[in-house]
């Protein structure tokens, strides 16, 4: 029709693409390792005990199903303040604004459009590489998108001289988007002293931190992962946070996720709160029940909490062992370069240094499937796939 005519076809997503690629492999052998999901040993998406534990006293008190209030459950959006924000004195303050939000993905959209309101001509700041959506969905919101200095190729790290310098040369109000850990898609994450230097920079320059806390709990911890939010929080900085319970708690298609930010008082919180709450009402109304139900109460029943706490440090432990593992095999396979960068780096990802000719090598010679940037999702491997995908590395690097 002539409404349509002029509708452009949109470039597909280059991982669901992959993804695309990878069902239509017939080969038995073949490794799925683009995706950003968890997959347990057995190479099955994970349904966490504590959230089968949830939902069956859940169903057991079945409740009706009204509308929640336009923030969410006001106990999962205390849960999420006390995990992200620990016991600190903001929270007690009632300076910290948080929204229940539809995914971490939810969360950074209210976040973008509430900035888009405050200060319509801000830049935003995304990390080179980044997670992609970061970019689309601040354009999305009407925003001027650009990167500042991550990763370095030529060192095999985080080129932190680079960082600091873009961040220096920021407008004041520039939103710039950090990764609290677990960076996606590199790995690498700053050290306790870098985010010290990263924090000085934004508060002398006036930026707008926005910390991306999609993987709490997959670096070193619950709590050691809250490290680079407790130091804006000790600068005495207003910033966005906004958090993801995909990968945590293996609830990706819930979309459980929540906003918060930062004030510098209750009554200055109160009107934040108030503005949040119309880029909820104008995008969905309000948010979902049932996923930051099961959150909810798996985050205040101690025993489901203990029993989360467990489950996630088995997942975390098991994605070590798999990069150390990783690492062994290529070594016994003959690979001489230093591959420590592989048990150094954090969270589901690691940029394996490879190039896209030999990331597609290994795509079209060895069915084993990453992303042309390198990018390898160390959290999909397990025992049975890992020496078929060490061995297939090892071939293409040689
Ligand atoms: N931020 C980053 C860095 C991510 O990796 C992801 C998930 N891939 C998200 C946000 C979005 O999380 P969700 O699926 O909860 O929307």
């Amino acid at each position: 029709s002539a409404l349509f005519s002029a509708v452009t076809l949109a470039p597909r997503d280059p991982i669901l693409g992959l993804n695309e690629q990878f069902n239509a492999d017939t080969r038995p052998t073949k490794v799925n390792l683009g995706v950003g999901v968890y997959y347990d040993e057995n190479g099955k998406l994970p349904l966490l005990k504590c959230v089968q534990a949830a939902e069956a006293a859940m169903a057991a008190a079945p409740k009706p199903r009204g509308y929640l209030p336009i923030d969410g459950i006001a106990a999962y959006d205390a849960a999420v303040q006390g995990l992200v924000f620990g016991n600190h004195e903001a929270v007690a303050a009632k300076r910290v604004a948080t929204v229940q939000a539809i995914g971490g993905t939810g969360a950074l959209k209210i976040g973008a459009d509430f900035l888009k309101h405050l200060g319509p001509n801000a830049k935003v700041l995304i990390s080179d590489p980044s997670w992609e959506n970061h970019r689309a969905l601040f354009t999305q919101a009407g925003f001027t998108v650009e990167t500042y200095p991550y990763y370095d190729a030529a060192v095999g790290g985080i080129n932190v001289a680079g960082m600091l310098a873009a961040l220096n040369a920021a407008p004041a109000g520039t939103v710039v988007v950090l990764h609290a850990c677990c960076h996606n898609p590199t790995g690498y994450d700053l050290t306790d002293a870098q985010w010290g230097e990263v924090v000085a920079v934004c508060k002398a320059k006036g930026l707008v931190p926005f910390l991306d806390m999609a993987y709490q709990g997959f670096g070193f911890g619950i709590q050691e992962d809250g490290e680079a939010v407790r130091q804006f929080l000790a600068a005495g900085l207003s910033f966005f946070v906004s958090t993801s319970f995909s990968k945590s708690f293996s609830l990706y298609g819930e979309r459980v996720g929540a906003l918060s930010v930062v004030c510098t008082s209750a009554e200055e919180c109160t009107r934040v709160l108030s503005q949040l709450k119309i880029m909820v009402r104008t995008n969905y109304s309000n948010p979902p029940t049932h996923g930051a139900q099961v959150v909810a109460q798996v985050l205040t029943t101690p025993e489901l909490r203990a029993m989360w706490e467990g489950e996630l440090a088995g997942m975390r432990e098991r994605i070590k062992a798999m990069r150390g593992a990783l690492v062994a095999a290529l070594k016994a396979a003959g690979v001489t370069r230093d591959l420590s960068f592989v048990t150094a780096q954090k969270g589901m990802f690691s940029y394996s240094g490879l190039t896209a000719a030999q990331m597609q090598r290994l795509r079209n010679d060895f069915g084993v499937y990453g992303v042309d940037s390198g990018r390898i999702c160390v959290a999909a491997l397990n025992e049975k796939n890992l020496p078929a995908v060490a061995a297939a590395m090892a071939e293409v690097i040689k």
